[in-house]
């Protein structure tokens, strides 16, 4: 395939983190092209919170106003589709997807893949009635009957944790012994054995799950902390370091947004374990405005910051 389209950083993944990257480079007058295939992680939920200043707009809305800014500036573009490979190195970088990309430098952005239990009826669920993160949708679920789903250890701290939010627990043991009883001893929190076998709910809107043996508990709102992966292979591919925690991976950047491989930079989920719009967003500018400086040969060896 001939080289389509030659630019000063390539950004792979046009979200929160993406699309703050490119702004910067746009700003700073580089040929910047984004590209996207449209699957943000938080793309299940109708509202996204937290947010200053957009608190409680939907995620598509996002998108769409700070593509529109992005590409009011003229030496920047948009490619929609899905990124295949990456290859070559600092200064010219090859990036196979909708179109033969030629870049200097490229920005990974392309974010984390959330892995769920396999439970029926719980993807349904999952951005409406069941989550991960209780700062981002937990205000609205307040002092509902809540389920907390165990998947592992570390679990009756999150029960502590939920307890900002509701009174009236269910702390779903799902087959994991209790690494902390006594953080479960707390008014308002039921404890239940049992595995989870289906998570009944109307169109997303949860109201129970039915255990292994039949028996139905009844909830209106779930939280579970499941595992994620990189939503694609290039910071393996390129080499880039990664940092392995029991939930998932991600690659491992210094301040600047820099990995391990000279040229590559990274932001977003994709380069941390909290997920959340804005820290994604604060990584985007950091390592739009760093790749810049790197461009111009101004950043310090790594290590040396
Ligand atoms: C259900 C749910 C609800 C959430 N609600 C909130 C909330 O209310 N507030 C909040 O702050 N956070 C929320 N989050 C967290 C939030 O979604 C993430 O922190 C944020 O989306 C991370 O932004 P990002 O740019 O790093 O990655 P993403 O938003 O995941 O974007 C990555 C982009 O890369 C693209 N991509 C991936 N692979 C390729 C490829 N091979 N080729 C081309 N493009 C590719 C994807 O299409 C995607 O657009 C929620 C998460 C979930 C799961």
């Amino acid at each position: 395939m001939p080289v389509h389209t030659t630019a000063d950083v390539a950004v792979i993944g046009a979200s929160f983190a993406g699309l703050s990257a490119a702004l910067m480079l746009a700003r700073a007058r580089r040929r910047v092209v984004l590209v996207d295939e449209g699957l943000n992680r938080n793309r299940f939920a109708s509202h996204s919170h937290g947010v200053l200043g957009l608190d409680g707009v939907s995620p598509d809305e996002i998108r769409a106003r700070g593509l529109a800014e992005v590409l009011a500036y003229p030496t920047a573009g948009h490619l929609t589709g899905r990124v295949g490979s990456i290859t070559g190195s600092a200064g010219a970088f090859i990036i196979e997807g909708p179109e033969m990309i030629r870049a200097d430098r490229v920005i990974l952005a392309y974010g984390q893949r959330d892995i769920l239990p396999e439970i029926p009826g719980l993807v349904a669920c999952w951005g409406i009635t069941a989550n991960a993160c209780p700062y981002c949708h937990g205000y609205e679920l307040a002092d509902r009957t809540t389920g907390l789903l165990v998947s592992g250890p570390g679990f009756a701290h999150q029960a502590r944790h939920l307890s900002a939010w509701t009174d009236d627990l269910v702390y779903l043991e799902n087959g994991h012994p209790v690494d902390d009883p006594g953080a479960l001893d707390r008014p308002g929190l039921r404890r239940v054995a049992g595995r989870v076998a289906q998570v009944l709910h109307e169109a997303g809107v949860i109201s129970g799950v039915v255990l292994a043996d039949g028996a139905i508990v009844p909830m209106q709102a779930l939280y579970l902390q499941g595992r994620f992966e990189p939503a694609a292979p290039f910071a393996d591919d390129l080499g880039c370091a990664m940092t392995q925690i029991p939930a998932g991976r991600f690659v491992s950047v210094d301040m600047f947004q820099r990995t391990s491989i000279p040229g590559v930079f990274a932001a977003g989920d994709l380069t941390r374990s909290f997920a959340s719009a804005p820290a994604a967003a604060a990584g985007g500018n950091m390592a739009g405005a760093a790749c810049n400086q790197d461009l111009l040969g101004l950043l310090p060896p790594p290590g040396g910051a």
